[in-house]
């Protein structure tokens, strides 16, 4: 089949983009900065899949509510930039690593147009793909501020159908909210454990159970979906 007519599209956090040590640290130190105690990275990992709390400020806000805790939207933002961003993107956003090697998105290109939807604001989706010399392979990326509502919202899987009419198209997530998307989007979800995730076969159980057609243990193995 014509590469035209495949398209593949990736969600960005914990998918292309290590962010066991960015992002969910950064909601981990801001739900322990206003907690004032440690929690486990494990209960950060629960939250995220529990559907509406994919976006990383709705996760933080979600946990510290489990506490009886409320900050306000202003407040936490700002705490969780501080750990993420820093004052000049020297953050824990420095500890971000890409996760597919350019062979293989050289070959998947080469199959399949490829292209993102993520909740990530513009800046950071840029600053993830320039830092990994990646931004060539993608057509076309949906950040946060491309869509009205977020995931699980399909926005940004309609209008990529409704752009490239593929033949063949997949979701490849790592969320249930990225699966919901991909439901309402009527586009077949592919689930991929991120690294370092606690507990992968809960995570891979989860994710088939949201309709998953299958789950990968690694982004690696992503050219098998395309058989
Ligand atoms: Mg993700």
């Amino acid at each position: 089949m014509a590469k035209k007519n495949k398209l593949m599209v990736f969600d960005m956090d914990g998918v292309l983009v290590d962010v066991s040590r960015s992002y969910m640290l950064a909601i981990k130190k801001t739900v322990e900065f206003f907690l004032g105690s440690i929690i486990p990275i494990a209960e950060v990992e629960a939250m995220k899949q529990v559907p509406g709390n994919n976006d990383d400020f709705d996760c933080t806000r979600s946990i510290l509510l489990a506490y009886g805790i409320p900050a306000t939207e202003k407040a936490l933002i700002k705490k969780f930039q501080e750990f993420y961003q820093g004052k000049n993107f020297d953050g824990l956003i420095k500890n971000e690593r890409f996760l597919l090697r350019e062979d293989t998105l050289k070959a998947l290109s080469s199959q399949c147009t490829l292209a993102i939807f993520t909740g990530r604001d513009r800046k950071e989706s840029t600053y993830a793909l320039e830092k990994a010399e990646a931004a060539k392979y993608f057509k076309t990326v949906i950040t946060a501020e491309d869509v009205k509502k977020k995931k699980p919202d399909p926005e940004g899987l309609l209008k990529l159908l409704d752009k490239y009419k593929p033949q063949d198209v997949w979701y490849v997530g790592d969320s249930v909210d990225d699966a919901a998307a991909a439901r309402k989007a009527e586009v077949p979800f592919v689930g991929v454990i991120p690294p370092g995730t606690s507990n992968p076969a809960e995570l891979k159980s989860i994710l088939l159970r949201k309709g998953a057609a299958r789950v990968l243990d690694s982004i690696e193995q992503i050219q098998k979906v395309i058989g």
